[in-house]
Parts: structure tokens; C-alpha cells; sequence
């Protein structure tokens, strides 16, 4: 099966910077699991993608162009620690955690920890990095009807909540529809 856009596909990965340098790469029996046209993985990859099938193996280069995009130093933003309830006590820097903002829940990484307020990026890691890809295919499958619907990929049940909630305000809009009728 040739990967098209709405399929599901499992892939083994290297990540490294420009010197050779290894950022990340999957864990024995823990691929990433994606699905295909729905935003979740960079453009340049989902490109790449595009054609191969399970047991090939390649390399792409992701520039910020093609790849997670430029640094926005809009997004390091100082939060009062005061405003953290209990959370500051565990806090380091390099920490991973979800913060509110504008645009909703972000993953944003704690850069700095001053005295009374911490420092946090919510920049992807690799944003304004030029990247290279060793990828191995390792499944690719067609995508639910469900799926398809929801944007993600389902692992078992949908754990996404806001995606239920987010259902149920659309039937609730149906519903409204159908009353107009
Ligand atoms: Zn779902």
C-alpha cells in the first residue's frame, strides 16, 4: 500500500542537526504513529512520504521552510511564579509543560527560573533548525472513517476529550440546523 494522503502510517526515526549531531530518535517498539494530511507531522516529511510504502527506508532534510517552521520569539513568554500554584516547587529548566495561550493548550519548555516568575518557549524544539530525517516505513494502513473524521489517529478508544466536546457542540449546532428546518 502506497502512502496517500488519509493513511495511517508507523515509521522508525533518526533525528539529527546539520553536524550529524542525534536530537531523537523512536525507541525500540515505540514508532510514531501518524496520520497522513492532517497537519501533524512537517510538510517536507508528509511530502517525502508521499508514494513510498512499508519497508522503505530514506533520508530528507527539513529546512524551517519545509520543516517546524522559524523561531517566533513571541512565544517566550515570563510567567509569576505566583501564578503556578504549586507547580514551581518541581520545576526545571529543560521541563516540558502545558500552558495556556492564545492560541489554546501549547507544550511550552521552561528556559529560564529566576526567583519569583520562570521563563518559558513555546517553540517547537527543532523551530528555525535545519534537520535531517533517516526514517524507516514501517506500516502503513488506510485510516477509519472515524479517523479521518477526528484528524488523529485512534490507538484503541479516542482519548481526546476536547474532540468529544468538540463533537458534541457540532451535533448541537445539527440539532439547531434541524430545528430550522
Ligand atoms: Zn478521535
Amino acid at each position: 500500500m502506497k502512502i496517500t494522503t488519509g493513511k495511517v502510517v508507523s515509521i522508525e526515526f533518526k533525528i539529527a542537526d546539520a553536524n550529524g549531531t542525534i536530537l531523537d530518535q523512536s525507541e525500540q517498539d515505540n514508532e510514531w504513529t501518524f496520520l497522513t494530511g492532517s497537519g501533524e507531522i512537517p510538510p517536507g516529511l508528509e511530502l517525502a512520504l508521499e508514494g513510498k510504502a512499508a519497508g522503505e527506508q530514506f533520508k530528507v532534510t527539513l529546512t524551517p521552510e519545509n520543516g517546524y517552521g522559524p523561531r517566533d520569539e513571541s512565544l517566550v513568554t515570563t510567567i509569576s511564579k505566583s501564578d503556578l500554584g504549586d507547580e514551581d516547587t518541581t520545576l526545571a529548566v529543560g521541563d516540558q509543560l502545558e500552558a495556556e495561550t492564545d492560541d489554546g493548550w501549547e507544550i511550552v519548555t521552561v528556559v529560564a527560573i529566576g526567583p519569583d516568575s520562570i521563563t518559558v518557549d513555546g517553540n517547537h524544539e527543532f523551530a528555525g533548525k535545519t534537520v535531517l530525517f533517516d526514517v524507516t516505513i514501517t506500516e502503513v494502513r488506510d485510516a477509519t472513517a472515524e479517523e479521518l473524521e477526528h484528524g488523529h489517529v485512534h490507538d484503541g478508544e479516542c482519548e481526546d476529550e476536547d474532540e468529544e466536546w468538540e463533537e458534541w457542540e457540532e451535533d448541537e449546532d445539527e440539532d439547531e440546523e434541524e430545528k430550522k428546518k
